[in-house]
């Protein structure tokens, strides 16, 4: 058997309970050799991710605020899992030194990254397993973007000095030796690169729930787990929020054909979801793969009489939206009418110098941006063939009454994505999941 790379979220690393789950799991199969760990996650739902207490600490330095009391919470957030596990193992002198380095604006990549280091040298130290520091091994290049190749390489060598090892999620390392991390929920990627770079025969990532499942579950009740999904689609569902694994944790596998499983720490021999890169077909019944969606969105809608005409049109309102470092999700356009979708954080504190640059630059008969818009995806490889599944879509959706502003099918015939007012998301996401799903 191959080697096997396993990723554990902060959920299942959020207190001494669960890691010795992860200890016995990791333990289970000693072709589980690489572990890439998280911070440790909430406990209950009001708690607070580690990760977001290390950003807090870096605000209250730039406030000039003093961080002791608070920073003590984290120290005893890693003491009590420390001494829970009944492990012989002082990391007071790590803790002064992170505590140091966060007091002298050692940067706020930094400071979230420190979450991930410490909980590996603990699961190093439960497992007997070697450490490998993620800054000695995961590269970003002067422009703050992920170099696969280097990575790769250097990643390959030090895994060759150790059978077994831990190594931490969601940071590397920058050029000039500081830290950086990959966007939120990265630690999923970090398994990915570890996955490719050991020539896994699988990526398995341990979250709390049984698998990928159709439909988001603080939204869609008990919704059921998909057994077999496509990387592409995948993608789809996870870009547009099924947030179980971060959007770009795909690349470095798919490259390497390798699959991931999707697996529960708390219900081991549950199977979960097995992402490939092609599968041969699709239960019949299961027309849709999955519903998934986001809120808090904004549309920027410019009309002009023969728009169509206009050379240049479309490339010079991207142009704008570039210029104020906006990305956008979405682009329905009709013949003299062009819509943008755009993150409302993204757009929200340059609103009028951006409708004043479209207006200058491509003298709109009229440029409005609207807010509280969600999206929600059908995803399906199982919709190309299956006639009608818009229709049922659309019915779905007005059947519960729901208002569509927008639709948008994707011309891989793999998702329909339709707009929606905020308000309206749970409901929507409700009805397209029971329209497809028999009870
Ligand atoms: P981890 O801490 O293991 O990285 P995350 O919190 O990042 O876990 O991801 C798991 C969570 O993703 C689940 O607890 C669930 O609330 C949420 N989620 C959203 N959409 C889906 C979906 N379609 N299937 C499964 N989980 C989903
Ligand atoms: N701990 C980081 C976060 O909370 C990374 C991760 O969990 O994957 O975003
Ligand atoms: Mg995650």
């Amino acid at each position: 058997m191959g080697i096997k790379v396993v990723k554990f979220g902060g959920s299942s690393l959020a207190d001494a309970e669960h890691f010795r789950r992860v200890a016995a799991i990791v333990k289970a199969d000693p072709n589980r050799r690489y572990v890439v760990a998280s911070a440790p996650g909430k406990r209950y739902s009001e708690d607070v991710k580690v990760t977001d207490m290390l950003y807090r600490c870096y605000e209250m330095v730039r406030n000039r605020e003093d961080i002791t009391e608070y920073y003590a919470q984290i120290c005893e957030r890693y003491n009590s899992i420390i001494r829970d596990l009944g492990l012989n193992f002082d990391i007071t002198g790590e803790l002064e030194y992170i505590r140091n380095g966060i007091t002298h604006h050692s940067g706020r990549d930094f400071a979230a990254s420190r979450g991930e280091y410490l909980n590996s040298l603990i699961l190093a130290k439960l497992l007997g397993f070697g450490f490998i520091d993620a800054e000695s091994v995961v590269y970003f290049r002067e422009d703050g973007t992920f170099d696969g190749e280097k990575t790769n390489e250097e990643m390959k060598k030090e895994l060759q000095r150790f059978e077994y090892a831990v190594i931490p999620g969601f940071y590397g390392v920058m050029p000039n030796g500081t830290i950086k991390t990959f966007s939120r929920g990265g630690s999923d990627i970090t398994g990915s690169i570890v996955a490719r770079a050991a020539e896994a025969e699988l990526y398995e990532n341990w979250t709390d729930v049984s698998g990928f499942l159709m439909a988001d579950p603080r939204i869609v009740q008990d919704p059921q787990p998909i057994k077999e999904v496509t990387y592409r689609e995948l993608r789809e569902l996870s870009y547009m929020g099924a947030s179980v694994l971060h959007e770009d944790a795909i690349f470095p596998v798919r490259y390497a054909g390798i699959p991931i499983n999707i697996r529960n720490t708390n219900e081991p021999e549950a199977p979960g979801t097995m992402i490939v890169s092609a599968t041969n077909g699709y239960d019949t019944d299961k027309i849709i793969t999955g519903v998934a969606g986001k809120k808090g969105l904004s549309v920027i809608t410019i009309e002009k009489d023969m728009m169509n005409a206009e050379i240049g049109f479309g490339r010079r309102v991207l142009e704008v939206l570039e210029d104020h470092d906006i990305s956008f999700e979405h682009l329905p356009s009709g013949v003299d009418t062009m819509s943008v979708v755009v993150s409302t954080a993204g757009v929200d504190a340059v609103r009028e110098r951006v409708i004043n640059a479209i207006n200058r630059s491509v003298r709109p008969d009229s440029v409005v941006i609207e807010d509280g818009l969600a999206l929600l995806a059908v995803v399906g490889r199982g919709m190309v063939k299956a006639k009608g599944t818009a229709a049922r879509v659309f019915d779905a959706i007005s059947g519960a009454d729901v208002n569509i502003r927008m639709i948008d099918q994707g011309s891989s015939e793999l998702n329909i994505i339709v707009g929606i007012e905020e308000h309206d998301f749970e409901k929507a996401m409700n009805a397209i999941y029971r329209e497809f799903v028999k009870a």
